[in-house]
């Protein structure tokens, strides 16, 4: 199953970041996602399956 997470989607995670966040923007898509938190801009690389099982909810672009 394809994800459709494209750069710019801001999505919000199930578990909050350590500093507080749960909004985080894909900045990088491919064989692997980059996604950027919105609250203190730390980036983490996650394979597609990590970021859909981390996913709540796509809040948009
Ligand atoms: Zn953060």
């Amino acid at each position: 199953m394809a994800l459709i997470y494209e750069i710019g989607t801001v999505v919000e995670t199930k578990k909050p970041h350590p500093c507080g966040g749960t909004l985080w923007t894909v900045v990088r898509t491919g064989a692997d996602y980059k996604i950027k938190c919105n609250t203190c801009g730390r980036l983490v690389m996650l394979s597609p399956d990590e970021l859909k099982k981390r996913i709540k909810r796509v809040i948009g672009e």
